[in-house]
């Protein structure tokens, strides 16, 4: 068993999730070094490496991971969502290009002024998606 392939079941087994076949190969890509990836390239690289793999068992895998604090939905945009496996608080560049998305740590970034929270509320979280392109 290769070293990436152990260190993805560890984590699933570490969470409580029956490392299946499937469950591994998604973690192995996703899990065990920081990656942003939708659900339509994860399926992608599966497929090109494991023949049939239905997008249904992709889907689900990916919601139990999320619901599993192994990865977080960052919805950059309205068409596709974009799995991470940072879990720590962190910033967003998005290149509209590519789509392609890069952390920004929080330190590097500060806020001057925030808005009255509603009635009853409190922050959970603050998420900042810089979206930027190729200069002109
Ligand atoms: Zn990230």
């Amino acid at each position: 068993m290769s070293e990436i392939r152990a260190r993805a079941r560890t984590i699933l087994e570490q969470h409580g999730i029956r490392p299946t076949s499937q469950r591994v190969r998604l973690a192995e890509l996703l899990l065990v070094s920081p990656r942003h990836m939708t659900a339509e390239q994860i399926l992608g690289c599966l497929r090109q490496s494991d023949g049939h793999v239905s997008k249904a068992t992709v889907y689900n895998t990916l919601k139990l991971f999320v619901a599993e604090g192994l990865a977080r939905e960052i919805h950059a945009d309205p068409e596709r969502c974009v799995y991470d496996s940072t879990m720590v608080p962190h910033h967003h560049f998005q290149n509209v290009d590519t789509g392609e998305m890069t952390d920004i740590r929080p330190e590097e970034l500060s806020f001057a002024r925030l808005p009255g929270l509603p009635p009853g509320t409190e922050i959970e979280s603050v998420d900042v998606v810089i979206r930027v392109r190729r200069k002109a």
